[in-house]
């Protein structure tokens, strides 16, 4: 048996290559549209999205705002007279089909699947997430598919996991193991809910801001091994602890 009966798994640089999706579908919607793709150019765009995400995160904008003000931002940066919000979907159609997975990540899901129910929990745009879902080799591993736009909460809003959770039949939490790239969403949404989680550090960024996680890994082998091999390694903190 493995140690834990649920893995709930962020999509975007955890098991999916989001910057690899995110650079081809922005340098194919620019240059559809006139716009340069050159270095300076997707830098502009990429800042102004990562501000705006963090933002996101820290809960000050809807996602719904988000979207499209990214888009309204970089027009008018650019002086462009695009419709920001069908910039937007024009975009995220492009993304959809980006379904690249980071390398190890088929192989880590197809020697989890027949032990552990695996699910996927992201905070990504609907629109993009189904499609490259779809389209990946995990859609036959990975039994559910759970998006905060649709659940109506996102990470790291325990309500997010609550609604999660009472999808997967209310299973006990310390058979639930979250993982997931982003301290402040992933870890922190996680313990806030009372639930294990792994921080996912392939980059050995070993400092995880306050949302110190139950365990660290920086490869997939090492992931594997405390999903499926008895004993648990030692816990960097107590479980069930409320941040
Ligand atoms: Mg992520």
């Amino acid at each position: 048996m493995a140690n834990f009966d649920f893995i709930l798994f962020d999509a975007d640089n955890t098991l999916f290559d989001f910057d690899r999706a995110e650079h081809a579908a922005l340098k194919s919607v620019l240059a559809a549209r006139g716009y340069p793709t050159d270095p300076a150019t997707l830098e502009l765009y990429l800042s102004i999205n990562r501000a705006l995400w963090a933002r996101f995160d820290r809960g000050e904008v809807t996602q719904s705002f988000l979207v499209v003000e990214r888009f309204a931002a970089f027009t008018r940066a650019m002086g462009g007279h695009d419709d920001p919000a069908e910039f937007n979907r024009d975009y995220l159609d492009r993304l959809a089909t980006g379904a690249f997975l980071l390398p190890g990540a088929e192989a880590l899901c197809r020697a989890l699947a027949p032990c552990c129910t695996l699910a996927i929990v992201t905070n990504g745009v609907a629109r993009a997430q189904r499609g490259r879902f779809r389209r990946s080799p995990l859609a036959g591993l990975v039994s559910h598919l759970f998006i905060s736009e649709e659940l109506g909460a996102a990470k790291p809003d325990p309500a997010f996991f609550t609604a999660v959770l009472r999808a997967l039949g209310d299973p006990p939490r310390s058979r639930v193991l979250v993982v997931g790239d982003n301290p402040a969403t992933d870890v922190r949404g996680a313990l806030a809910s009372g639930l294990p989680a792994v921080w996912y550090d392939p980059r050995r960024l070993s400092d995880p801001g306050p949302w110190a996680p139950t365990w660290r890994v920086e490869r997939f082998d090492q992931l594997k091994a405390l999903i499926l091999d008895r004993p648990l390694p030692p816990k960097l903190r107590p479980a069930n602890r409320n941040t």
